[in-house]
Parts: structure tokens; C-alpha cells; sequence
């Protein structure tokens, strides 16, 4: 294994700017790691080995002539998920419906990240079209833990928190509709950020549920995902939904952090420790909490009384998106089509049903169903005058009683691979701490705070108001500047 895997994003810039390595050797060092490792994890879908070689070329022309002027992320590999689009090479979704499908064009948030000079090692598994919590809904097989490879990554963006705990890229790409950032970044114990929605533009992004949906960046510290995040967030005239916001220099903010936080004050949920989830999850959490205490931050109870009604709310709502965003896989313009049909009908019914994957088809039909006539007042409309109650609930909160919420990301670590397949719902209960800050389209930041008596990561939710990623950011950085805790630096990992 190569050494220069381990390094942080702003160690590679200080070893490219003085020279000790070049864009190209960080691309083979990574690329190195992938061969060696990804049939184990099955992590990529896709290697770029040729493109990132000549990205890593071009970006060591434009150090030597740009030196500290550079973008910080020139020569930077980073990883993308297989949901955004990417000019040129194959993105699939992790769907049979989608085998072989090449993009005429960049996604906004991969091409931010090109401009920057960043090099692009490859396209990630995930569950099929963002879909699961699991990786086990890839038409491609699952992906595995590195830190235990018999359990699940977490998911949806399941190969790219791999790739970035692995060492196979020091940063990556994923998307978070319901918590496929957070989750998967807390099971494998790295630092996963779900912007604002309006923050970063969906513009390329397969789109799975068009109100919830947001890209984000993993990162082994809080440092390297907060300079990814500037460089992928910002209005793009393509997406009317992102939003004119001032996008900060999150680095430089958050390392002005002085040691301190006194004044802040975080909420925690009553509502977010429930029967059922992990004591040594919740023990964990509370003692986080006792870290950010000595911070000199105050913890003060709040109520989100309507948590209970959000995995409901979240299942109809992303559902009933998703049925409308996936009829335009009809196998006529693009993706698989089934080639012995006889007539139209048969065309696209053989098509769809044998192009999806059963998860896929599941939610396409639920979706179908809240909004048919007879059922939309009841489910639909129902969930979407509840989703307001969840908002409100986060409102108030946020003006009565605090700055930041602090809740864990998952009620478990990592379960076993096969564990809960045959019980959909089992898995989208799993789904309780993420999706309703999601359904508020807030900030959600998942970093590592502790690990279980079985080795396995556990993470901690902090959300923020509306576009306070910078704040946000500079709470999450200030526990692992206090604790040390650094889960890329435990022994047990496998890199
Ligand atoms: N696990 C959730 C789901 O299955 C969230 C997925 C996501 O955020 N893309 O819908």
C-alpha cells in the first residue's frame, strides 16, 4: 500500500505545492489501492484510470504554473457517485435499467469540481436509482464494510463512503435524499455533509425524489469535506431550486475555531431516543454530548413532537416523487429495452419490469398508488400538510430554544449483510434520525464520535438552521479538534 492514501486533502496540497509528490503519483497511489481492494468492497462500478491519469497530467502543468494560485483541490482524486451524470462515462444508477448509459454532459457539482483541477478516479455503487439504506439494492451486488466486511456499508451512497474510508479516494461525491450521506458515513466512520437543500445544485443528479435530494461530500475530517462543499455549492441557473446564497470559505471559518463554543446552545431531541435503538449508540451520543459541554456549549432538551409521523411522511412523499421522476425509463430514448417485444405496450412493461429492480419497482408502485385519484387527498396531500408540521417543528426550535440539534444518525451501527432484506420496513425504520431533516431541507452534518464493543463506527447528527453550513461546520470540526477522536487512525482499519 501506498503511504500517500492516508494523507488529509490538505496534506496532499502541502505535498504538491512543495513538490514532494506530483498529481500524477496521488492518482496512481489511489488507483493502485482500487485495484487491489475493490473486489473485496466492490465500491466502483466504474474505474477512470485512463481519464484520471491525463486530469492528473493537466493539473500538475497548472501546479507548476499556478503554484499556491492553484484551486485547492487541483490534483485531488476524488470519487462520484453513480447517481451524477458525467460526460463521457457510463453512469448507471447502480440499475440494469441504465446499463451502459453514457451522459452527453458534466453534473454542475462534477464539473465545479473539474474546473477546480480535481481527478476523477471513478463512478461509485450505490443502491439502485439512491433507493435503500443498505447497498443491497444495487443491481451491481453490495458493497462491503470495511471496517467489518460481512455488514453493510450503510447506503444509498454506499460506495463512496467506502472509497473515502478505504483510502481509494480522499474525498467523494454522494447525494442524500432520506440520509444516504449521513448514514453511510456514519457506518464506516467518516465525515458525511448533507447541504441545504437549495445549497449545492441538483442539476445532474438523477433525479430521485426532486424535493429532497441534495449532493454532498464525504471526507475522512471535517476539513476536507467543508473545502469540497465550497467548491460544489453555489446558485447554478440550471437548477431554479438552488438558491443565491453567499457560499463562505468554510475552512477558514471553521479553523478560526478558538477552543471555545460558549453561548451555543444545542438541542436535543426527547423524541430521538427511542425503544429499540443501540445502547451503546445512545451512550455514545450522551457522551459527545458531555464533550461539547466542556466546550462550553449549553444542552438543552427541545421537543420535535411530530418525529414520529416522518418515516411515513418521508415514504409517501419521496415515493410518490420518484414514480413521477422514473416514468421517463421507458427503454424508447434511453437505458435498456426489452427487444423481443411485439407490440408498444409490451415494450415498455417488459422493459420497466425487467430494467428495475425490485426495491425500484416497489416504491414506483406505492408512489402510484398516494397519488391516484381516489387516494392522493388522503395519503399525499395528508403527508404533505404533516411535512409542514415537521418543518414547523424544527422552526420552532430553532427560534425558542437552540442553534444546533445533536441527535444520533442511526439507532444502530452496521448490520450484517442480509440482515434485514426481507423486511422492507425494517429497513426504512432504520431511516428515523435522518429523514425529517431532510423533510425541512436543513443542514445535516454525520461525523464519527465513538465506536461500539464490536469495533463498528457510530455516528453524530448535528443540523443546522437553513444555510448555517458554516456554522454547522465549525461545531462539527471543534469535537474532533477536543476529543482527538480520529476513526482514520484506529487500528482495525483496513488501509
Ligand atoms: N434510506 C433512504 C431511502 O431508502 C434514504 C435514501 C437516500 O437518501 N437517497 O429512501
Amino acid at each position: 500500500m501506498n503511504e500517500l492514501i492516508k494523507l488529509s486533502v490538505l496534506e496532499m496540497r502541502d505535498g504538491l505545492l512543495t513538490g514532494n509528490f506530483s498529481s500524477v503519483d496521488l492518482a496512481k497511489a489511489h488507483l493502485e489501492e482500487i485495484k487491489a481492494t475493490n473486489s473485496t468492497y466492490n465500491s466502483f462500478l466504474t474505474v477512470t484510470e485512463e481519464l484520471a491519469l491525463s486530469q492528473a497530467a493537466a493539473a500538475d502543468v497548472k501546479l507548476s504554473l499556478q503554484k499556491s494560485n492553484s484551486p485547492i483541490l487541483t490534483g485531488i482524486p476524488v470519487a462520484i457517485k453513480d447517481q451524477l451524470v458525467t460526460e463521457g462515462v457510463k453512469t448507471t444508477c447502480a440499475s440494469k435499467i441504465l446499463k451502459g448509459f453514457i451522459p452527453p454532459y458534466n453534473c454542475t457539482a462534477v464539473k465545479k469540481l473539474l474546473d477546480d483541477g480535481a481527478v476523477i478516479v471513478g463512478k461509485t455503487n450505490q443502491d439502485e436509482f439512491a433507493m435503500g439504506s443498505s447497498s443491497e439494492n444495487s443491481a451491481f451486488g453490495v458493497v462491503r464494510n470495511p471496517w467489518d466486511i460481512e455488514s453493510v456499508p450503510g447506503g444509498s451512497s454506499s460506495g463512496s463512503a467506502v472509497a473515502v474510508a478505504a483510502g481509494q479516494a480522499p474525498l467523494s461525491l454522494g447525494t442524500d435524499t432520506g440520509g444516504s450521506i449521513r448514514q453511510p458515513a456514519s457506518f464506516t466512520g467518516i465525515v458525511g455533509v448533507k447541504p441545504t437543500y437549495g445549497r449545492v445544485s441538483r442539476y445532474g443528479a438523477v433525479a430521485f425524489a426532486s424535493s429532497l435530494d441534495q449532493i454532498g461530500p464525504f471526507g475522512r475530517c471535517v476539513e476536507d469535506a467543508a473545502l469540497c462543499l465550497r467548491a460544489i455549492a453555489g446558485k447554478d441557473k440550471r437548477d431554479s431550486t438552488s438558491m443565491e446564497v453567499p457560499v463562505h470559505d468554510y475552512l477558514h471559518e471553521i479553523k478560526k475555531f478558538d477552543g471555545h463554543l460558549k453561548g451555543l446552545r444545542i438541542g436535543l431531541p426527547k423524541e430521538y431516543f427511542i425503544p429499540g435503538m443501540d445502547k451503546e449508540v445512545e451512550d455514545s451520543i450522551r457522551q459527545s454530548l458531555k464533550t461539547y459541554e466542556k466546550l462550553g456549549a449549553e444542552i438543552v432538551e427541545i421537543s420535535l413532537p411530530h418525529t414520529e409521523y416522518a418515516i411515513a411522511v418521508y415514504y409517501i412523499v419521496a415515493c410518490a416523487e420518484a414514480s413521477s421522476n422514473l416514468a421517463r425509463y421507458d427503454g424508447v430514448r434511453y437505458g435498456y429495452r426489452y427487444p423481443e417485444a411485439q407490440t408498444l405496450s409490451e415494450m415498455y412493461e417488459k422493459s420497466r419490469s425487467l430494467g428495475f429492480g425490485a426495491e425500484v419497482k416497489r416504491r414506483i408502485i406505492l408512489g402510484t398508488y398516494v397519488l391516484s385519484a381516489g387516494y392522493y387527498d388522503a395519503y399525499y396531500k395528508k403527508a404533505q400538510q404533516v411535512r409542514t408540521l415537521v418543518i414547523n417543528d424544527f422552526k420552532a426550535a430553532f427560534v425558542n430554544n437552540c442553534d444546533v440539534i445533536a441527535t444520533p444518525v442511526s439507532p444502530t451501527t452496521a448490520f450484517k449483510i442480509g440482515e434485514k432484506t426481507a423486511d422492507p420496513l425494517q429497513m426504512y425504520l432504520g431511516d428515523v434520525f435522518t429523514v425529517p431533516c431532510s423533510l425541512a431541507g436543513l443542514p445535516g452534518v454525520s461525523i464519527p464520535c465513538g465506536l461500539d464493543s464490536k469495533n463498528l463506527p457510530i455516528g453524530l447528527q448535528l443540523i443546522g438552521k437553513p444555510f448555517s453550513e458554516n456554522a454547522l461546520l465549525k461545531v462539527a470540526y471543534s469535537f474532533g479538534k477536543e476529543t482527538k477522536f480520529d476513526t482514520s487512525k484506529v487500528i482495525g482499519r483496513r488501509f
